[in-house]
């Protein structure tokens, strides 16, 4: 596939579109959401016969406001982890009839009647690696009561013809609105019960492909009220003008309709592998140290890309010049997700830290990776030290073939959490890090003659 202008590289670009949901099939049979309706009308009268429903009927008030119901896990070090396929379907007519709030055609309608419901947000890149890796996080839109919940439903569906329930939480706010929360991983919802409070932005779940889904992604459903302990009024939380279920906005600040994003820049020892056969995980061969005679694969992975859109693109060697001049790509195509990458050899001849940086709709993102001269490698050589494990729980071992004399710890902030110094004989050789809390730090490791290296850390 050749589709973009590639300034420099004397390879051409690879890649191409990732599509979500193709055939644009139902995440719900009509049987699965009667179902679901009527186990919630069930757990509604439960919750009142208890007297433990906080959120009458008759309690009413201003609708909240969402925030976004996707976060990335602390683990992740991509840039971001979603793009969204489909929308609510506005126009009633059916099949092929699609009107989303936007007036665009981003949602789907079936044969049989059924207009989408929902809005889908699914993982990218590599969604079903996100998926085990527990990387996207559902969480509470607002607060609310926990009115239902489902789990224990196999989560690596890959087509339509299933008739599995997913995993799901339902939570009812202030004013009676409920919000649904599908398609969740077996085993990752909440540990609350039916009946408890959950805060803004409270963990729900893990998005995975339970019910009748393709790959990893969240159903979001809202609807307006309860009437008689049934769902009723269905909501589309985007203002637009062709919102015909309701006159505002539900969202705290309505992310743009067209809303791109630089989801990832990595570096790959071989071609990404996008499209294993449905539910395999995608072998993703990310790798950030090289030798100077590898093919090296740098990558992107964009969201919400149009036609027209240029992307700037910089490889820069470790004494900060360019390895090519004003190199950059023109989108061909307007698309949700999308995924670049070239297949680059014999131009890694520099020994060192290197960047690949990429500039798209407003933001740079820079990667770096490691290329050493396997050559030149010997006792004194410090680009080998690494450390392991890596993610590590409280200790991280330190491997090195010269002497380490002082390890700084600093948090995503560039703030020092800890130092070590040691001048005995056999220098440092592991790190207590215990009393940091989770997350991705950097540890600055020097050697006997000062020698530098930086290696990036997570704590799970
Ligand atoms: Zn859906």
């Amino acid at each position: 596939m050749s589709f973009c202008r590639a300034q420099t590289p004397d390879v051409s670009v690879n890649g191409g579109e990732f599509v979500f949901n193709p055939e644009k099939k139902p995440c719900l049979t009509s049987e699965q959401r009667r179902d679901i309706i009527q186990t919630v009308k069930s757990s509604l009268e439960e919750l009142q016969l208890q007297n433990n429903l906080y959120y009458s009927e008759s309690r009413r008030g201003n609708h909240p406001l969402f925030i976004w119901p996707i976060q990335k896990a602390s683990n992740v070090t991509f840039n971001d982890v979603w793009a969204i396929s489909n929308y609510v379907d506005h126009n009633t007519n059916f099949p092929n009839q699609i009107t989303d709030y936007n007036c665009g055609t981003k949602s789907y309608d079936t044969t049989s009647g059924y207009n989408h419901q929902g809005m889908d947000i699914y993982n990218w890149p590599f969604t079903w690696k996100l998926m085990d890796d527990d990387g996207v996080e559902i969480i509470a839109a607002a607060p609310g009561q926990i009115i239902y919940k489902s789990d224990g439903e196999f989560d690596r569906s890959c087509n339509f013809n299933t008739t599995t329930p997913w995993n799901a939480v339902y939570v009812q706010h202030s004013d009676g609105s409920v919000t649904m929360y599908g398609h969740m991983k077996n085993g990752s919802t909440t540990s609350k019960n039916v009946g408890d409070m959950v805060t803004e932005g409270e963990y729900l779940g893990i998005v995975g492909s339970s019910g009748v889904s393709t790959g990893p992604h969240l159903h979001f459903e809202v609807y307006e009220g309860v009437v008689n302990n049934i769902l009723t009024g269905l909501i589309d939380p985007y203002f637009g003008s062709c919102n015909s279920m309701n006159v505002d906005s539900w969202w705290a600040n309505q992310k743009p309709y067209v809303n791109p994003k630089i989801n990832a820049v990595l570096t790959h020892s071989q071609p990404p592998n996008i499209f294993p056969p449905c539910p395999t995980t995608e072998t993703t061969y990310i790798s950030d140290d090289f030798e100077t005679d590898d093919t090296i694969y740098p990558a992107f992975y964009l969201r919400d890309q149009t036609a027209g859109d240029n992307i700037f693109l910089e490889i820069i060697r470790p004494d900060n010049t360019t390895l090519f001049n004003n190199w950059n790509i023109s989108v061909q195509t307007t698309a949700s997700s999308w995924y670049y990458y070239w297949s680059l050899s014999g131009h890694f001849e520099m020994e060192g830290e290197w960047k690949w940086q990429v500039t798209f709709a407003g933001e740079t993102v820079t990667h770096t990776f490691n290329v050493v001269n396997p050559l030149s490698v010997d006792e004194n050589d410090f680009s080998q030290t690494s450390l392991y494990p890596n993610p590590f729980n409280t200790i991280i071992n330190i491997n090195s073939k010269t002497k380490i004399k002082n390890a700084t710890v600093v948090d995503i902030l560039g703030k020092t959490v800890l130092h070590f110094n040691e001048n005995s004989a056999d220098g440092i050789k592991d790190l207590n890090l215990s009393q940091l809390s989770n997350g991705m730090y950097f540890v600055t490791l020097e050697g006997e003659e000062n020698q530098k290296k930086t290696i990036k850390i997570i704590k799970r």
